[in-house]
């Protein structure tokens, strides 16, 4: 069946249409969205009786649309095709057919296309510079020795170098005005209000040179806890409480008071234990143990164990 036979009767559509267009982004943050889109059956879709819808059938679908990150040095691609948009027919709504229909009407490829950029570049309006996600036009599209178009190991069409340095001094643009507003936000110690675009635009703008920027490093989020001892509010990885002066580890162990709740203490607890001074008899079983083992199988510590050991007892 041709292309033309398939989209008979459905507004818009023709073979021409139906052409794939190619988005390219040099976005550094993930592009996503999902769009209500049909398609027209192509002989394979069954209906819930397991029987195939003829082929040309207008259906129903959804479609995911995703561009990975850009980096500094690399574009990404995306085929988009035409599809059908079901829309609300009201032509048969009379006292016999209160409820209107929906009727499909076709989509080209560059109207999928361009809905796409739109959303995904529309919350940058209002500011200078241009976010680097577009449609790919047919001029720039990056052409061989004989003017044909060359296509990436995806086989999606390449833009031409002139075409990514255009989008490259938009996005820079943009960059910087996020870069801006960021810092503006940083010297009025409103942190919390920057975003992780804003993080994501600098690097993309400064590459490794943006750790010199005081915001881009994420503020680690700092809890706190009680203090065990006098019940005040303390930094969460506190072992001595800034109100009471507790050393709160040793003040646990004397006190035998359950630490359980708060992990920074009971580490330090653990670490004490370990080092308290063991009885000679665990001492001696221990150093026996070793001296059980064949020499190659004793290891680096076992070794200074027993040599310490023997320092310290030299009449064994
Ligand atoms: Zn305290």
């Amino acid at each position: 069946m041709s292309a033309a036979a398939m989209v008979a009767g459905i507004p818009g559509a023709g073979p021409q249409e139906s052409d794939s267009v190619t988005i390219i982004s040099i976005f550094p943050v993930e592009r996503y969205h999902e769009l209500q889109l049909g398609q027209f059956a192509d002989g394979s879709q069954l209906d819930t009786d397991g029987n195939p819808y003829p082929a040309g059938t207008p259906m129903g679908g959804f479609r995911k649309f995703r561009l990975d990150p850009a980096t500094r040095a690399s574009h990404r691609a995306l085929r988009v095709e035409g599809g059908l948009k079901w829309i609300p027919d009201f032509s048969q709504v009379g006292p016999d057919e209160p409820t209107a229909g929906i009727t499909p009407i076709w989509q080209s490829a560059k109207m999928v296309a361009d809905g796409l950029v739109h959303k995904w570049t529309r919350h940058t309006l209002g500011v200078t510079g241009s976010p680097g996600v577009e449609v790919l036009k047919h001029e720039d599209i990056e052409v061989d020795d004989t003017g044909n178009p060359k296509v990436d190991s995806s086989g999606n069409l390449k833009p031409s170098r002139q075409c990514i340095a255009r989008m490259r001094k938009g996005q820079e643009v943009y960059a910087q005005s996020c870069v801006e507003r960021a810092n503006g936000l940083h010297v009025q110690g409103k942190t919390t209000a920057i975003t992780d675009l804003d993080r994501k635009m600098a690097e993309w703008l400064y590459g490794s040179a943006v750790s010199s920027l005081g915001w881009v490093e994420k503020p680690e989020f700092q809890e706190t806890k009680k203090c065990l001892a006098c019940r005040r509010d303390i930094l969460g990885s506190a072992l001595r409480c800034q109100h009471c002066s507790a050393d709160l580890p040793r003040w646990c162990l004397d006190n035998g008071v359950d630490a359980s709740g708060d992990p920074a203490v009971t580490a330090a607890i653990e670490r004490l234990r370990a080092r308290e001074p063991v009885s000679p008899e665990a001492e001696a079983a221990k150093i026996r143990a070793i001296e059980s083992k064949p020499l190659s199988h004793r290891t680096k510590a076992e070794m200074k164990e027993l040599v310490a050991h023997r320092l310290d007892n030299p009449e064994e």
